[in-house]
């Protein structure tokens, strides 16, 4: 078995460690001798998106995220669209997450428009949403406790179109408001969560290596991993964000 993974824009939306989602990722395929191929894609680089089982999209600035949109509408947008509608597992974090949705309008009223794919929508405030945060993923997603650390301005509205990946525990998640942390469409997952994400979250990870092999080969299964050290540094944060919250 293998995964084709694609990181898409790793020149720009590259933020607080994300390309450790892909070291992730690898690893926990190779540890149970399954092979990934991981092809990057910055900025002006053209690949056929279909091709891949896995396409990671990590978080960038305000100012990255008007500077590729040029690169986006110029037939990335499409490819991503027809990718996601396909079925293809997406993992997206923050700016990465936010580009999926309709458009971001910064806090000094800078608008981005963007894919559409997911119906959400961001808007920019001048208070940005920092720390260590936790949710808890919806049974659709897995289920599993998620540790992780949010760095954003943009506050982000779901629409009907999308259900939330998790219910904020400790945090902000989408928008600080309404309890939603990150989005759900088909096998898209998008979330806030920079950290990186998977290294500390490995039942989010597994979850996501499943669907990817199970929409590629049909049926696939997972063999269990020691994950002692992940789990400790998961549930130490974990621990540590329960007691502040009190
Ligand atoms: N620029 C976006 C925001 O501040 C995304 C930031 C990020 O990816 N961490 O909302």
């Amino acid at each position: 078995m293998e995964l084709k993974i694609c990181h898409l824009y790793p020149d720009v939306l590259n933020l607080y460690g994300d390309r450790g989602d892909i070291i992730s990722l690898c690893k926990r395929l190779e540890w149970r001798g399954i092979r990934s191929e991981v092809t990057r894609l910055p900025i002006g680089e053209k690949a056929d998106l279909g091709r891949f089982d896995l396409i990671f999209i990590g978080g960038g600035q305000d100012f990255e995220q008007q500077v590729l949109l040029e690169d986006l509408h110029r037939g990335k947008d499409a490819e991503i669209r027809a990718a996601v509608e396909d079925g293809v597992t997406f993992l997206t974090i923050c700016g990465g997450y936010q580009m999926l949705g309709s458009y971001y309008e910064t806090f000094d009223g800078k608008r981005c428009d963007f894919i559409g794919v997911l119906d959400l929508y961001t808007v920019g405030s001048k208070e940005r949403m920092i720390g260590n945060y936790s949710f808890r993923c919806e049974e659709a997603s897995g289920g599993s406790t998620v540790v992780g650390f949010e760095n954003h301005s943009g506050r982000t509205w779901l629409g009907s179109g999308v259900q939330p990946l998790g219910k904020v525990l400790t945090g902000c998640g989408n928008n600080g408001k309404d309890g939603t942390e990150g989005a759900r469409y088909k096998n898209v997952f998008g979330t806030y969560s920079h950290g990186p994400l998977l290294p500390k979250n490995p039942e989010l990870c597994d979850f996501l290596l499943l669907t990817a092999l199970q929409r590629r080969y049909g049926s696939a299964e997972l063999s269990p991993l020691d994950d002692t050290p992940e789990r400790s540094a998961h549930d130490e944060m974990l621990t540590r964000l329960t007691r502040q919250a009190y």
